[in-house]
């Protein structure tokens, strides 16, 4: 799938802290079009939205993996946890 091109130096940057990471690269996992993370094949139906294919392009994280990731904390799950009075 086509990525956000992105320059020379910042592909430098994220290469070396994605192999320091990951044990991979963003470039290697955009050409085999796998998640940099887990790994996770990805085509064009594995993202939600164009926003998180756009994330793909700039961090190679698959779907699971944003959503792993960039997860808003929950301050307090109240909701949950509250008795079933
Ligand atoms: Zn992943």
């Amino acid at each position: 799938m086509e990525v956000m091109e992105r320059t020379k130096e910042m592909q430098e940057q994220t290469d070396a802290a994605a192999q320091k990471i990951f044990g991979r690269t963003l470039t290697e996992a955009h050409a085999k079009s796998i998640c940099v993370d887990c790994a996770t094949p990805v085509n064009e139906d594995s993202f939600k939205d164009e926003i998180s294919k756009v994330e793909y392009g700039m961090s190679g994280f698959c779907q699971v993996c944003q959503d792993r990731v960039f997860a808003e904390p929950e301050p307090e799950d109240v909701s949950v946890n509250a008795p079933a009075a």
